[in-house]
């Protein structure tokens, strides 16, 4: 039986729970390179992510469903700016803050460089913090 990634995870929970959900509709499943993402966050772009493996006679049904959570997670999420739904996670490569990141940048280029994940409204263009990262918050107490 053929595998193949029909998606792809930042984050090691939003991949259990999709796997999880295919699972309880008997979709064949795994999930490539967790270990690696969960060791460190740092190489999840490295890796591509956690990539959610279907094997191929289930790869149509289980589209329809990760589209399904998909929306039902997309109704969660308001824009702050116009109240819209249109919101898309897309990840931002972290500007340098310092000298000492534009060097580590320069010495450890093999390593990919951590990115801030944001949400953006494609209904205005509006780009605001993914509620759960705690690092955000922490950003924000800076520029304060
Ligand atoms: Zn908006």
């Amino acid at each position: 039986m053929e595998f193949i990634p029909v998606f792809t995870y930042n984050d090691y929970v939003s991949a259990h729970i999709a796997m999880g959900r295919l699972e309880e509709d008997g979709i064949d499943c795994w999930l490539k390179d967790e270990n690696t993402v969960t060791i460190n966050a740092a190489w999840t772009q490295a890796v591509g992510g956690i990539k959610l493996m279907v094997a191929e006679d289930h790869v149509a049904k289980a589209v329809d469903i990760l589209k399904e959570i998909d929306r039902q997670h997309k109704a969660t999420i308001t824009c702050p700016k116009c109240g819209s739904h249109n919101i898309e996670l897309v990840s931002t490569p972290r500007k340098a803050s310092n000298w000492v990141m534009v060097i580590f940048g320069f010495l450890f280029t093999s390593y990919a460089m951590p990115v801030d994940m944001a949400n953006h409204c494609f209904d205005c263009g509006h780009e605001f913090p993914e509620a759960k990262a705690e690092e955000v918050v922490d950003k924000d107490q800076l520029d304060n």
